[in-house]
Formats: structure tokens, sequence, C-alpha cells
């Protein structure tokens, strides 16, 4: 038997988990000769979606029904809906009157749904490598290397799917310790040694992540002092406004496609306050009201240090000291903490470090980022008759739901869409 797969797709998050619903559902309505084989390969040894940010009380930015499947079929057995309903909380859940639900939950909910596709993953498996596989001229397969536990694997695939989603980002001259955390790592830290201990805490960052965190350890960790350092003003709310959402619909990804390039700069421009460097209004408020709440009581545990930059980190034995430098001024001063939280941020995962063999098959635009079709293929030479599509790491060609799950049952649709297509295609070539 052919052990090459259709597909096989490279991390299991959510995109790659939205691939595989949309394939199992493609399969189900498929003539025997149209079915697709796919694979995946993920690097953690469990499913799991940001576990170190799942902080008990945060909840999801996105509408529960923007789900792995319902915009592309609400009909799945998928749906959030069905997951609610077989943990019998439907009817729960709806007395609540939310359409979002807390992170915990929905980690939950992509849990189950991985769940049902334990066979066709291999968990612990880190993808190193994409190798070309040559007839003549033409490259006809792609092996996918990745390293696990048991060594070396190699995944022979006619498509490959990269999904490896978003890396953390630390401040420019500051290195991880234990007592230096991303907060992509929070909850693992706090309970280890280090952070069962501390009590003083330095959070940089304005974003979503940064107050989640600063509000989670001022209210979690008894008797904590919590600083938050920050370069603006205040913390600016997320526009989550009706007109302003719609940049998060799958219709927003065909005009952001066809748009020319300076209308595409000015769009990511007008509306990057709904997702970056940005936090939920309800969230704000109620840090507001905790430091107001302790000015009034005289005893302050909550900080903010605005129009400040640390310009210097220092650990010292049992603790860490910080050089807060006041931007609108020359004053500094330092600030002696247990625990620093860099709460900076992500970018997408580089591509290239999967791609590796392959890399110098993808074509580039001017500025040196991959040229992507309308159906996220990765543009090659003619010689290559294999495709390589990207989940993530598209927001220059297709806008800025690119790392997020607003439209990833729409897309992992269209990446089927096309696999089965060029499937097809070659299937006619041979006959
Ligand atoms: C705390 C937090 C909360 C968020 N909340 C929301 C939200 O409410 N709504 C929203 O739309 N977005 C949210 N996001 C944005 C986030 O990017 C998406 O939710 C989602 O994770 C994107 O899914 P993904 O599958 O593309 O990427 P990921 O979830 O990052 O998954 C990528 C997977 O690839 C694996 N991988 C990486 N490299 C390799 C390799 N070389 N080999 C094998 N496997 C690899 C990783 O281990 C990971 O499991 C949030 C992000 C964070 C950090």
């Amino acid at each position: 038997m052919d052990d090459t797969s259709d597909i096989v797709a490279v991390g299991f998050g959510p995109a790659n988990l939205a691939l595989a619903i949309a394939v199992e559902e493609h399969n189900a309505a498929a003539a025997p000769e149209h079915r697709l084989r796919a694979r995946f390969l993920e690097r953690q040894p469990r499913f799991g979606w940001h576990r170190g940010m799942l902080l008990a009380d945060a909840t999801m930015q996105i509408s529960f029904l923007k789900d792995l499947v319902t915009l592309r079929n609400p009909g799945s057995r998928f749906t959030f809906l069905t997951y609610l309903h077989e943990r019998s909380r439907l009817v729960d859940f709806i007395n609540h009157k939310t359409l979002f639900p807390t992170r915990l939950e929905f980690h939950d909910y992509l849990d189950w749904a991985a769940a049902e596709f334990a066979d066709r993953v291999e968990y612990g498996a880190t993808v190193t490598d994409i190798r070309p596989v040559v007839a003549g001229e033409q490259v006809v397969a792609l092996d996918v290397v990745a390293e696990g536990p048991a060594g070396r694997v190699v995944r022979r695939a006619r498509n490959v799917v990269i999904g490896t989603g978003i890396e953390p980002v630390l401040p420019h001259g500051i290195t991880r310790s234990p007592r230096v955390w991303h907060s992509s790592e929070l909850l693992d830290r706090l309970s280890g040694p280090e952070g069962r201990a501390a009590t003083a805490f330095a959070v940089i960052g304005a974003g979503q992540s940064s107050a989640e965190v600063a509000a989670y350890l001022h209210q979690q960790v008894p008797d904590s002092q919590v600083h938050a350092i920050f370069s603006r003003y205040g913390y600016s709310p997320a526009d989550d406004s009706p007109f302003a959402n719609r940049v998060f619909d799958p219709a927003a990804v065909d005009e952001f496609f066809a748009a020319p390039e300076s209308v595409k700069e000015k769009f990511l421009h007008y509306h990057g306050n709904t997702n970056y460097s940005v936090v939920d209004v309800e969230l704000i408020e109620d840090l507001y009201r905790r430091v107001y709440r302790e000015r009034v009581a005289g005893h302050r545990r909550l900080h903010i240090h605005h129009l400040s930059q640390v310009t210097r980190v220092d650990e010292r034995g049992d603790g860490v000291v910080l050089r807060v430098q006041a931007m609108a001024g020359e004053t500094g001063h330092d600030l002696a903490v247990d625990v620093v939280v860099c709460a900076t941020g992500y970018r997408p995962m580089e591509p290239d470090v999967v791609l590796g063999g392959v890399a110098d098959l993808c074509k580039r635009t001017g500025s040196g980022l991959f040229r992507i079709e309308r159906d996220y293929r990765i543009t090659t030479g003619d010689n290559v008759h294999c495709g390589i599509y990207l989940q993530g790491g598209t927001e220059h060609s297709h806008g800025l739901s690119s790392s997020l799950l607003s439209t990833s049952a729409v897309r992992a649709g269209e990446i089927v869409d096309s696999v089965a297509a060029g499937r097809k295609e070659r299937a006619g070539v041979r006959s």
C-alpha cells in the first residue's frame, strides 16, 4: 500500500484540529476514491491550547459560535453546542446567557474534539525539516521529518499544512530564568519552587495577557505586591464593537486578499486595536476599581507604572531588581521583586523553522514574506506538484484573523477543498 498521505499537518493546535474535522467531514461525503488521508505531528506530549494561561476567570475573546466548525458546517457533530450537550451542560450554559465561555471550558471543548483523532496524531513529535522527494526535475512528494522520544520519524505527503501557531516574545535583552518568565508559562511556573514562594511581582506589558496576569496575581497570591509596568499612559480598550468585528468575518478575508498593498497596510493599521496591545474594557475597569479601592483603604498592593520602561534586569540571589525608567522625564528607580512576568506578546512561528529543505522552493514577495495564494498555499515553481499550505503567518496576505480562531472553521474547509481538487486533477492526468 502507498504510504504517502494526502496531508501531513505540522502542529495540532485548534487550526489543524479544525482541519482534521474538515477532512473527516469531506470523507463522509466523498466517493471512496476521493477520500483524503491525513495525519498530524504535534510536539506537545498531549493536546494543549495555551495551558499556561488557562486562568480561572479568563473568558474567550470570540463567540463560541466561532468554534471549530459552525461557520463552515453548523450541522457538524463537533460544534460547541454538541460538546455541551454531551457534557450535560447545554441548559445550564443557556441560562448563563453568554456568548463567551471561559478559556478553561473552551480548552475542554477542544480537548474533547481532539480525542476523536487520537489515532491520527503523533504526539511528542517535533518537526525539524521537510525534504523534497524528487523524480527527475519534478518534486512529487514531501518528506516531513520529526524528532520524538522514539527517535526520528519521516512521514511522506502530497501536501503539508503548517499550523505551528505563535511563539512567545521577550523584551530585547531579557532572558528567561526561574525568576523571569513569559506569561505563556505562568501557571506552570507559579506551581514551581520560585513561584510558590513569590509575593512581589513585576508584570511587563500593556496587552490582554498582561492585564489578566496582573489581575490574577493580585487576586490569587495572598498579600502579593503586583507592579504593572508599561510604556502606554493607560491600558487601551479592545475594539470589539460590531462594525469593527467584521474584520474577522470570512468575507473580510476575500476583501483583504484582493486589496492593493497600500489598502492592506491601512486595513491593518486602522483595526490593529481589535487584537494587538489592547485589553477587554471590563478588565480595565476591574483593575481601576482595585487600584482606587486600595487608595481609599490606604493599603496598596496593585501598582501601575505607566509611561515607564524597564531598562535593566538584575537577578540577585533570591530576587530580581528592575530599573524602571520614567519616559516623561529623567527619573528612574530600582524595583525589587521576587519574579518578573513578561507579558510581552507573541509573534507567528516562522514557517522557515520547519520548511527546512523546501524553503527554497517557496516564492517570496519583495519584502521577503511568503507569497500565498487565496487557498493558503505558498506559491511554488511549476515543477512542484505538492501543496505547502499555511494556517497562520498569513496576516500580510489574508488579514487580521490569520493567527486567531475566528475563521479557522472556514479556512480549514477551503484548504481541504483545495487539496481534494488537486487530488482529482492528478487522478484526471493519470487516467
Ligand atoms: C492566552 C491566549 C488566549 C487566546 N485567546 C484567543 C481567543 O479567545 N480567540 C482567538 O481567536 N484567539 C485567541 N488567541 C490566539 C491564538 O493564536 C489562537 O487561539 C490559536 O491558538 C491559534 O491556533 P493555532 O492552531 O494556529 O496555533 P496554536 O494554538 O499555537 O497551535 C500550534 C501547535 O503547533 C505545535 N507546534 C509548533 N511547532 C511545532 C513543530 N515544529 N512540530 C510539531 N508541532 C509544533 C504547538 O505545540 C501547538 O500545539 C489566544 C492566544 C493566547 C496566547
